[in-house]
């Protein structure tokens, strides 16, 4: 294993929101990684580097060890599974709920739901555990046009300000889970490199203690 830390972000609305977050553990990319297409960025600390990745991908890099942290959405990590990873640190930035939705104001269906969502292994698990039977289709996109169209009875999506939904004449309905960014750390990573990394969780954490970002 190098000497090296590697940090796996993504790029967009919270990346604006992560880095004050790791220029208080003091990372700072050498370059402007918003205006630019490469995928990897030096720091002015020469042991840590940045990659730049699709948010579903952060996981998966960190728990194979091809990154040593990264920063991910708590729903991509309980859909894909956390396996191999710790999450010491919830970054409290981006945070929204996982909420069912169907069409405002229609009864609710009884009996066998059909639900649309990208969250295929979070809906299978809620439905079940609320005992109701339920056929989930796989969407990557565009969810509220769902239940419009007639391909769904309902939806399980990430909801904010809720305007999304309103603009399309649904409703939330059912509460499933808070979401936030959260600081995962690749399990052998946190052994071999402890030092390093928990200097670095430790000025993150500092950082959303005094709610700099
Ligand atoms: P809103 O209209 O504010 O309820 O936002 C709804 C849409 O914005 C959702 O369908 C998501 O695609 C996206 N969104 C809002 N907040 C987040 C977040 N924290 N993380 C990921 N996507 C989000």
């Amino acid at each position: 294993m190098s000497d090296m830390i590697t940090i796996a972000l993504t790029k967009g609305r919270i990346l604006e929101e992560t880095l004050p977050l790791l220029a208080a553990a003091n990372i700072e990319p050498e370059e402007d990684i918003s205006k630019s297409r490469k995928l990897v960025f030096a720091t002015n600390q020469s042991d840590v580097q940045l990659l730049v990745l699709r948010g579903a991908d952060v996981p998966t890099y960190v728990q194979f060890g091809a990154a040593d942290m990264g920063i991910s959405g708590k729903d991509t990590l309980m859909e894909n599974g956390a396996e191999g990873l710790y999450e010491p640190l919830d970054l409290r930035i981006a945070s929204c709920q996982l909420m069912t939705a169907a069409i405002k104001g229609s009864s609710p269906k009884a009996g066998r739901i059909r639900v649309a969502t990208k969250y295929v292994n979070i809906a299978k698990q809620y439905y079940a555990a609320q005992g109701r039977q339920s056929d989930i289709i796989k969407l990557y996109g565009a969810m509220e046009l769902a239940p419009i169209m007639g391909l769904a009875d309902e939806i399980v999506d990430i909801v904010d300000t809720g305007n999304t939904l309103r603009a399309n004449g649904l409703e939330a309905r059912e509460f499933i889970a808070d979401i936030s960014s959260r600081l995962i750390v690749n399990k052998a990573s946190m052994k071999m490199k402890h030092v390093r990394i928990q200097a670095i969780i430790d000025g993150i954490a500092q950082a959303v203690d005094a709610g700099k970002n």
